[in-house]
């Protein structure tokens, strides 16, 4: 007789994989009950489509010869080409490619592009390393997924520690081997190469319109609201500067040179320009420095992490009160921590939505290559507002009518979408 069919899954199906991988498996086991008779086919979200491993051999500055491993995964594929960045870390896995690949595929089908999901990875230190080794790792790295990567297949995009140049020699790689231009098969690029104006300041203004959309619902006025953010940089900094220019008060900003607060609003345009001369936020005019337990503490209407990932754990979530909590950040919040804020009635609104207006202005980007028809920075901004204020508004309504987190009911509209797909598509052969 044939063994259950649990004993011969592989490891990774097991939603006790240990890291990142485990814990999206559990995330999709979570919303299984809610996919109806969709949830014949969950096997699909907990199996990824492909998998790349790489060597990536590069002849050093010093003459000597070093490999490296690249990873591409692409985790779905039902809705429309895979979508997501490339990742230069010296800690970067297989695990954790996979598990932000699977997350692609949920962002992208949570606000209705038309993307599946895919990250792609290399282990390495690129501070060790210089642009010309950067560039030469880049293009062979390109070289070697090649095949697997197109404007109809996977585009690529940057992640950590990759940018709008590293973008410029992967779109170049791909095009030298194709023998043509084609722009659109990455995203990010610069804006001389087809890249989308607006797209910097594409995910703080996502942050900003949902935060916006759920001080509505819970009655908050942005005018007036008091506001922390955890980060200054692209996300945090120009979420700041919406809010500022609102006239929310942002009372408080973390990054990693300190925390200034000021009760009555800090100087956001001065703290802009404080942050461009010195590097960081410490020692701004007209503040005060807390600690950062004072920081989780404080009284806000709104808090946004908007930094890195784990910054919001069991050890400081009893600190939190704030009425809504925005993950500007992917994982900022580990479950345990979730469990303990949403207890108290803080709102939280999920990182698969709060920081896909990076990937909503991508997706513009890449329209606008197929075309070779530039939009202007008023039209992409329009379009992106009425695509986050669009996913909030179906997030909350599936919340609302399964009485369910906007974590759970972000999965139960993303699952539903790329699993619909999948059974009108049917199986082949
Ligand atoms: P960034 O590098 O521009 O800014 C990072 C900010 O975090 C800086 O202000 C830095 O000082 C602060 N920071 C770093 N280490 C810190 C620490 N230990 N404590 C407190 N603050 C610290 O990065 P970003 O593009 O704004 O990205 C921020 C987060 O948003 C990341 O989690 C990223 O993955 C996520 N995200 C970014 C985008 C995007 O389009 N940029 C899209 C989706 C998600």
């Amino acid at each position: 007789m044939a063994e259950p069919h649990s004993h011969t899954l592989p490891s990774y199906l097991d939603s006790s994989h240990p890291g990142p991988w485990g814990i999206y498996l559990q995330q999709v086991d979570r919303v299984a009950p809610y996919l109806g008779n969709l949830s014949r086919w969950i096997e699909t979200l907990k199996r990824p489509k492909r998998i790349l491993i790489v060597d990536v051999p590069i002849q050093l500055d010093n003459g000597t010869v070093a490999h490296f491993e690249g990873y591409r995964v692409q985790h779905n594929n039902s809705r429309g080409p895979g979508k997501g960045g490339v990742r230069y870390h010296q800690d970067v896995t297989l695990s954790e490619v996979m598990a932000l690949s699977a997350w692609m595929s949920v962002k992208s089908a949570a606000v209705n592009l038309p993307f599946g999901g895919a990250k792609g990875g290399i282990r390495i230190d690129p501070r060790q390393h210089s642009m010309a080794e950067i560039e030469r790792i880049t293009r062979r790295y390109t070289s070697e997924i090649h095949d697997i990567i197109g404007p109809n297949k996977d585009i690529p995009a940057p992640d950590v520690n990759t940018n709008g140049q590293i973008m410029a020699w992967m779109m170049d790689t791909y095009s030298m081997n194709e023998g043509g231009t084609t722009t659109g098969v990455v995203t990010g690029k610069p804006v001389s190469l087809g890249g989308s104006l607006g797209r910097i300041e594409a995910t703080g203004r996502g942050v900003y319109v949902v935060a916006c959309e759920a001080a509505r619902e819970s009655g908050i006025d942005i005018k007036g609201a008091r506001i922390a953010i955890q980060g200054f940089g692209n996300v945090g900094g120009t979420a700041a500067r919406l809010f500022n220019e609102a006239g929310a008060h942002v009372v408080a900003v973390y990054d990693h040179t300190g925390i200034v607060y000021n009760s009555r609003g800090l100087n956001v345009p001065a703290l802009v320009e404080h942050v461009k001369s010195t590097g960081g936020v410490a020692g701004a005019a007209d503040t005060e420095t807390l600690s950062v337990n004072d920081f989780w503490s404080l009284k806000t209407d709104i808090l946004i992490p908007a930094a890195l990932e784990g910054q919001i754990t069991r050890d400081n979530a009893d600190l939190i009160h704030t009425r809504i909590l925005v993950e500007g950040a992917n994982g900022p919040t580990t479950p345990e921590a979730d469990d303990i804020i949403s207890a108290k009635g803080t709102i939280i609104v999920p990182d698969v939505v709060a920081n896909a207006g990076g990937v909503t202005v991508s997706y513009f980007e890449w329209v606008q290559d197929f075309s070779s028809f530039f939009w202007t920075e008023q039209e992409i901004n329009h379009r992106l507002e009425a695509m986050m204020r669009a996913a909030y508004s179906g997030m909350s309504a599936v919340a609302r009518q399964h009485g369910v987190s906007l974590r759970t009911a972000a999965f139960i509209v993303a699952c539903s979408r790329i699993l619909e797909a999948r059974q009108v598509r049917g199986l082949y052969p």
